[in-house]
This record gives structure tokens, C-alpha cells and sequence, in this order.
């Protein structure tokens, strides 16, 4: 069994996900780099170092996901902490601003398969992925898992008039207040089990996600998931949070 704590994050070939798997091996984890392309994987796993090893996971191919929880058994004998980061916020033509994108994403206009599709990754995939890992995580001394979510999935501030951003609020925000949802559910059905299972909001972040236009870099995005994943014993489950405090859900 490896001594080091092992810790996946899913998607963490570009984006927040590099960066919490490069400050979770500065944390003294053996980093499992989470890559639907294994070269990507391979690619960013270097550019972080020897700790930093890259997985094949497809958060939406069951067989990818056991043959995952398998390895990670096989080569490190132990799982402590799971970030779900992988997501997608359309289905439709890559290299659209933000404003299309939330466009095409209002309910009233867009497709059911595109709705499926972004469920399938940011919603389905992160239990599909939870599921199979939680046998290794029960076995971990302080197993967390750490949902990386979004404010643009509360539903108590997209439910008041006066905010301006509550018309972006569509198919990806609602992926994400699903993924909340299932925060929730995870954290009450592991309660007896020392499992705690967060869900953090990285913030407004410059990645491919939204063409770049954030404003938050990925180090500063990185902080609040990374606080999540090495909570001590006395630490929250069940929550929704970024780096200011809680979240309304
Ligand atoms: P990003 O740069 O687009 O990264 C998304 C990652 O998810 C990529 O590695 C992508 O892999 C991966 N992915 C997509 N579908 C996948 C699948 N089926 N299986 C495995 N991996 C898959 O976006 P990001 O901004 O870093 O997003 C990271 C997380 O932060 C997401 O959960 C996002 O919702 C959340 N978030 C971001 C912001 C923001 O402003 N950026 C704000 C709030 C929340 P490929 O390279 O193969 O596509």
C-alpha cells in the first residue's frame, strides 16, 4: 500500500483541476491525474512532477470508471481523497462567448439531448465516479470527496429578482444545483462513516469552460476545493461553500 495519501482528481488535465491536483501533490499526495485522453493526462501530469501520475477517466464511460477504481487499487492500494471537477457547460459548438453559451442554455430554446448530455457529465458522472471509488474512501483514514460546483447553481440567489446573473441561469447552472443536490445526499448517506463530502464554488475563472472570460485565476479558483479535500476530523460535511464562506444553496 502506497504511504502517501492518494487523492483523484477527475478532469484535472487543464483548468481549476490542474491546478488542485498540482497543490494536492504540494500537499504531499500522490495526485492521480484524472484525463478523459490519456496523452493530456500524461501531459499535465508532468508538467506538475513525479507525484503527479495521470488515469484514463471518462466520467461518462462506466467501464472507464471501474477499470479507474481498479487500478487505483491494484498500483496504490488506497484512495483518500476524490475531487469530482470534470464538467462541460454546453454540449453545442466549442469557442462560443459566455453570452451564447448561457443563451442556448435557457430551457425555453435548448435541446433535451443537450440537457442530458451536460447531466451526464457534471451530475451523472460525479456519482457514477463517487460510487465506484467510495470502497476504497470507506477504507481511508479521512476519506473526502470534494464537489467542485458553482454559486450559479443556488437556487436561493437565483430566486431573487434583484440579481442581475439569475438570467444566465439555465441547463449548466442547473447541473450544478443538481450536483449540490447529490453533495447533500452523499454527505447524509456517509454521515456514519467519518466520509465527509463538500461542494465548493471556484469562482468566476479565466479556463476553456467560458472562453477564457473569468476573472479569477486558476490558483485562486483552486483554494476552496483544496481546503475541502484536507478538512481535519472536526471539519463540515454537507456544505456549500467558497473561499468568503457558505453558499446558500
Ligand atoms: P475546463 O478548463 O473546461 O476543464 C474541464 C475539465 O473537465 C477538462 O479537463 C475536461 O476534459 C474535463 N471533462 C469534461 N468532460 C469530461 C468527461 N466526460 N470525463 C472526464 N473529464 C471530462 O473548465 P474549468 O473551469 O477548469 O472547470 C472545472 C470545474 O470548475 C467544473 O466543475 C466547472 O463547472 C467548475 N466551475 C468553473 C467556473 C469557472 O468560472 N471556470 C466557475 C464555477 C465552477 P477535456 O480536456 O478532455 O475536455
Amino acid at each position: 500500500m502506497q504511504d502517501k495519501p492518494v487523492a483523484l482528481v477527475t478532469g484535472a488535465n487543464k483548468g481549476i483541476g490542474l491546478q488542485i491536483a498540482r497543490d494536492l501533490v504540494a500537499q504531499g499526495f500522490i495526485v492521480l491525474v484524472g484525463s478523459r485522453n490519456l496523452e493530456h493526462g500524461e501531459t499535465a501530469a508532468k508538467s506538475i512532477g513525479a507525484d503527479a501520475r495521470a488515469l484514463q477517466l471518462d466520467v461518462t464511460n462506466q467501464s472507464s470508471i471501474a477499470a479507474a477504481a481498479e487500478h487505483i487499487r491494484k498500483e496504490f492500494g488506497r484512495l483518500d481523497v476524490l475531487v469530482n471537477n470534470a464538467a462541460v457547460s454546453h454540449a453545442g459548438k466549442p469557442g462560443r462567448s459566455l453570452e451564447e453559451i448561457a443563451k442556448s442554455g435557457r430551457l425555453s430554446v435548448v435541446t433535451l439531448d443537450e440537457v442530458r448530455a451536460v447531466f451526464e457529465t457534471n451530475v451523472f458522472g460525479a456519482i457514477a465516479v463517487t460510487q465506484a471509488m467510495l470502497p476504497l474512501l470507506r477504507d481511508a483514514p479521512a476519506g473526502r470527496v470534494v464537489n467542485v460546483s458553482s454559486a450559479g447553481g443556488s437556487l436561493t440567489l437565483n430566486s431573487d429578482p434583484k440579481n442581475p446573473h439569475r438570467l444566465m441561469f439555465g441547463t449548466y447552472s442547473s447541473s450544478k444545483t443538481a450536483l449540490n443536490a447529490i453533495t447533500l445526499a452523499f454527505a447524509s448517506a456517509l454521515e456514519s462513516t467519518g466520509i465527509k463530502v463538500n461542494a465548493a464554488c471556484p469562482g468566476f475563472t479565466a479556463t476553456d469552460l467560458n472562453n477564457f472570460q473569468g476573472t479569477r485565476t486558476v490558483q485562486e479558483a483552486a483554494r476552496e476545493p483544496v481546503r475541502l479535500a484536507l478538512l481535519d476530523a472536526n471539519g463540515p460535511t454537507g456544505t456549500f461553500s467558497n473561499e468568503d464562506g457558505e453558499i446558500p444553496w
